[in-house]
């Protein structure tokens, strides 16, 4: 019996067609409602439900669940039902449940719109917006206009789930009139959270196809499409043998829900090593890119390299327009499949000279941050022709309050003031614009003098050198300080193991590590590798001028 739960019509179809292939060995696969529960979800869906608990009606089968217990509180009338257990939809090939339902006060006889907590934020500014309601957790059937607000798309899996248990209503005859469902946020700000209502017939997820091109859809519809194809594909999957099976409706993709998914084993040993979702991990095309490149016998990244690109776009971008700038993407990735299968990292794009300006004296500079997101290392290196390169950094290695944030902040600022004073021409090096969000953020929420002044002198003294990288050249795995530094330029960190994330770890141990020689071991790692991520700088800005000079030369 073919029986869906209310995550598989948003998950992949591969989980699906491998549940029910017989010729697939068993994996236990982790059950969605699981990850969200280690992902914090308990505490909440704990919360949100203790509070419809207290409903006056209210009917609590969390410590009974059963159908039948579930049929006696829909006959009973009660106002709201936590913890439900749903009669399988056997014609519908639906199964699973819901956190709650509420009564539609408006009925006669009982009858309910179904209601899922979930870990996150729902909803989203959208001025004029009049489309959700909302209800609180105390009055859940009470619903009135949620203003200038409207749903998140990015949580369109969260709908489907509702539209599944609607379905599931639906087939057992508890569904209200009107195809509503509540979905209960976690704002994370400590708010008390409340229900946003979602019609299930309003078109507001926009899609593509083919034949219609784009169009707006409803959350059922959505649904019904993606449940329906599920179901072919678990029809199809039952029936295999393992001798002279079809072709598998669906073929394993490597996507991010790959990476907590239990079936990976199986479906890694089900792709070419060359496989292009494997190999191209840097701005890879989608799920639908690959399969259109694979229904024109495209798999590998030789296969893409080989491709003849304007031979496939007539019939590539019918299927892709989904995607703005498909033919853009498509040609970035064939040129990365090109450069993977000779073993090229980074490849120049252009030919006019690469410019990089240089001063008498130049600071390469680079920032810290903690996992809270506050700075508290501003890394400089002071360099020019003739002198030696110097790190001079300014630290905080300390719980870090917002005064500590602003004071090591306005510390690099006077010292980096001081020296424009004397080298009027001075070039502040970056890579990427995250010190300068950082230093705006710090400028905006304080006061400081040096601050603003310093935030002053960046249209004319500072240069975000991950421009000249992003202008000139492709990386097959990006163009990341790391990757061009030490793939381009040639540079080598002194730590083992480089990274912003683990950074953040060795801060850690260097405010709260066990014992002083411990956090003093940290403060070092931490300051050698900023002051190597500034000298990395300085090497790529070094490198990218040889390029120049080399063209001259040549
Ligand atoms: S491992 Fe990836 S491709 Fe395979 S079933 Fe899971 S999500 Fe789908």
């Amino acid at each position: 019996m073919i029986l869906l739960d209310p995550y598989a019509a948003r998950s992949c179809p591969v989980k699906t067609f491998n549940a029910f292939d017989p010729t697939t060995a068993p994996a236990l696969p982790m059950d969605e409602s699981l990850r969200e529960a280690f992902g914090g979800g308990s505490d909440h869906r704990d919360r949100v439900l203790d509070l419809l608990a207290d409903v006056e009606g209210a009917v609590d089968l969390r410590r009974a669940r059963s159908v039948e217990a579930t049929r006696a509180a829909v006959a009973s009338g009660a106002t709201v039902i936590v913890g439900p257990s749903l009669p399988d939809d056997v014609p519908g090939h639906r199964r699973g449940n819901t956190d709650g339902l509420i009564r539609d006060p408006g009925a006669p006889e009982p009858r309910y719109w179904p209601v899922r907590s979930k870990p996150y934020r729902v909803v989203e500014k959208q001025m004029g917006g009049a489309e959700l309601r909302f209800s609180s957790l105390a009055a859940p059937a009470r619903l009135a206009v949620l203003t200038d607000r409207r749903y998140r798309l990015f949580r369109e899996g969260s709908l489907l789930e509702l539209a599944h248990s609607w379905r599931m209503l639906q087939a057992a005859g508890w569904a209200a009139d009107e195809e509503r469902a509540g979905i209960v946020g976690d704002n994370q700000d400590g708010s008390t959270p409340s229900i946003t209502w979602v019609q299930l017939t309003t078109k507001f997820i926009r899609t593509y196809s083919k034949t219609a091109g784009y169009k707006l859809r409803s959350p059922l519809e959505r649904y019904d499409h993606e449940h329906g194809f599920r179901v072919h594909v678990a029809e199809v999957a039952s029936v295999r043998t393992g001798v002279d099976d079809p072709e598998p409706v669906v073929r394993p993709i490597r996507v991010k829900e790959c990476e907590w998914c239990a079936w990976w084993s199986i479906c890694r040993t089900r792709m070419d090593d060359d496989d292009l979702s494997l190999r191209i991990a840097k701005a890879p095309l989608d799920v639908r890119e690959l399969q259109t490149l694979l229904s024109l016998g495209i798999m590998t990244v030789a296969q893409l390299a080989e491709a003849d690109i304007d031979a496939i776009l007539p019939q590539y971008l019918p299927l892709t327009g989904h995607r703005d700038r498909a033919e853009a993407r498509l040609r970035q990735a064939a040129r990365r499949a090109r450069m993977l299968a000779h073993g090229v990292e980074l490849e120049r794009i252009s030919v006019d000279p690469i410019g990089v300006e240089r001063a008498e004296v130049d600071v390469d500079f680079d920032i810290e941050t903690a996992d809270n997101g506050s700075t508290y290392l501003w890394g400089a290196l002071v360099s020019g022709p003739g002198r030696d390169p110097e790190y001079v950094p300014f630290v905080r290695f300390t719980h870090l309050t917002g005064a500590d944030e602003v004071e090591v902040a306005a510390d690099f600022c006077s010292w980096l003031l001081e020296l424009v004073e004397r080298h009027p021409g001075l070039r502040v090096y970056h890579y990427s614009d995250y010190e300068i969000v950082h230093l705006r953020r710090i400028a905006d929420r304080s006061e400081d003098p040096a601050i603003a002044a310093a935030l002053a002198l960046v249209p004319e003294h500072f240069v975000d050198l991950y421009r000249y990288t992003r202008d000139n050249f492709v990386g097959v795995d990006g163009l990341g300080l790391k990757v061009v530094a030490t793939r381009g330029a040639g540079f080598a960190w002194r730590d083992e193991d480089p990274g912003g994330l683990q950074s953040q770890e060795w801060f850690n141990t260097a405010v709260d590590g066990a014992d002083e020689p411990t956090r003093e071991a940290a403060r070092r790692r931490v300051l050698e590798y900023n002051e190597d991520d500034v000298r990395a700088t300085l090497a790529v800005r070094e490198w990218l001028t040889r390029q120049d000079a080399g063209a001259t030369a040549g």
